[in-house]
């Protein structure tokens, strides 16, 4: 029905506001959707939005956010509508109270960030969400928000369950912790808000989830990007690929299709309100310097980069050279997926060399 450019014209946009109301007040009554969707032209809301216009072709998606490079195959489908709006400027109240569920997805999520700049990560991350939830809890709209397994920071235990785990995170002079406090204090209030005023919630935790669309790979990164688009980055421009402090870290990578499935599931099923719920694919356990290797071998196989990859080598980087001082590592993060399997009937399906082909194909082919 609309798209791009709405919010830049007030008399299109009170009628989308109107047309919104009532599609929220009628779809009460037969179980349709109007989903909000902040942050959609990110990573995860990029493949949500894809894949709820995709199963419920009745739903309207309504999805804002300050860029649309990855959306723009999406915007002349009639039931998704882009509002290019700031959440740090712009007020999405209408927006909200319109809208059966947010899903607020607009933060900045890579570590370079969290110890180079890291009031900005909590003035998104925290400070411009809580606007959000405060909104979500007046307009009693229900909220679907990412929290992340960075809130478990440096727990010791050998597979993170989100009602027994501790949250452990180091010192102040330890700046990347900014990020795992501004969601951790985030799933407190929203938290608090679903006992003092039933708010209705679903908290998700993503272990690191990849795919196609990551982040941007054409110019050099240098660390800005998250671990598989730094590694592809560095194969794609000829450099050696640097794993900081040997490599040994553990992470669970969850392929991105599995993820987008446990958030549908999430919206679909009453069951998961009020629960706090890991995703991610612990079968998909491997050590970063794993990783490294499994991209290298891997990348041989392409045209597009089987000169560099024949030429580039893997090399071991100290945190302090590679983040600076205020980096602390978390060294092994793997997830208990107990309450998604019991809760969402969510099983991962995509093994970690069969999602590196994916993601490979889609920045190489
Ligand atoms: P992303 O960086 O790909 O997407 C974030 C989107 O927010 C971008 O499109 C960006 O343009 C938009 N945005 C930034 N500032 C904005 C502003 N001021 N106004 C409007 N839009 C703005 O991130 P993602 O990987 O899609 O992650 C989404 C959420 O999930 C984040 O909250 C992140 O912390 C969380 N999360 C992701 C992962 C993961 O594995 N990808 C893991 C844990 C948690």
């Amino acid at each position: 029905m609309m798209s791009i450019g709405i919010a830049q014209n007030k008399k299109v946009h009170e009628f989308f506001l109107f047309f919104l109301f009532n599609a929220k007040n009628e779809k009460k009554e037969s179980l349709l959707m109007n989903i909000l969707i902040i942050g959609a032209g990110g990573f995860i809301g990029s493949h949500l939005s894809e894949e709820l216009l995709k199963r419920h072709t009745a739903w309207e998606i309504t999805a804002i956010d300050i860029s649309n490079a990855k959306i723009s195959h999406l915007l002349c489908n009639p039931n998704f509508h882009f509002l290019k709006l700031d959440i740090l400027k712009d007020s999405l109240e209408d927006y909200i109270e319109a809208s059966n569920v947010v899903f607020p997805l607009a933060a900045i999520a890579s570590p370079s960030i969290y110890v180079r700049d890291p009031l900005r990560v909590f003035e998104l991350d925290f400070e411009a969400n809580l606007k959000i939830v405060k909104l979500a809890v007046k307009h009693k709209t229900r909220i679907i928000f990412p929290s992340t397994s960075e809130v478990y920071g440096m727990s010791q235990d050998a597979e993170f369950e989100e009602d027994y785990s501790n949250c452990v995170t180091g010192p102040i002079c330890k700046q990347r912790w900014i990020y795992s406090c501004s969601k951790q204090m985030l799933d407190r209030v929203i938290y608090a808000y679903g006992i003092r005023d039933n708010l209705n919630y679903t908290l998700f935790r993503p272990f690191n989830w990849i795919g196609p669309r990551l982040d941007d790979i054409c110019n050099k990164n240098n660390g800005s990007s998250r671990v598989v688009t730094q590694f592809l980055s560095n194969i794609l421009h000829g450099d050696d690929i640097k794993v900081v402090g040997g490599g040994d870290q553990i992470r669970c990578f969850t392929y991105i299709s599995d993820g987008i499935d446990a958030l549908i599931k999430i919206i679909e099923n009453d069951a998961s309100s009020k629960r706090i719920i890991n995703i991610g694919n612990p079968n998909n356990k491997c050590s970063i310097k794993e990783l490294a290797e499994k991209m290298l071998a891997l990348a041989k196989e392409y045209e597009k980069t089987k000169f560099n990859a024949e030429r580039i080598k893997i090399v071991e980087i100290d945190s302090n050279d590679y983040y600076g001082k205020s980096y602390q590592d978390i060294l092994v993060r793997v997830p208990s997926i107990q309450k998604a399997k019991g809760i969402l009937d969510w099983h991962p399906k995509v093994g970690m060399e069969e999602s590196l082909k994916k993601i490979m194909d889609f920045y190489f082919i």
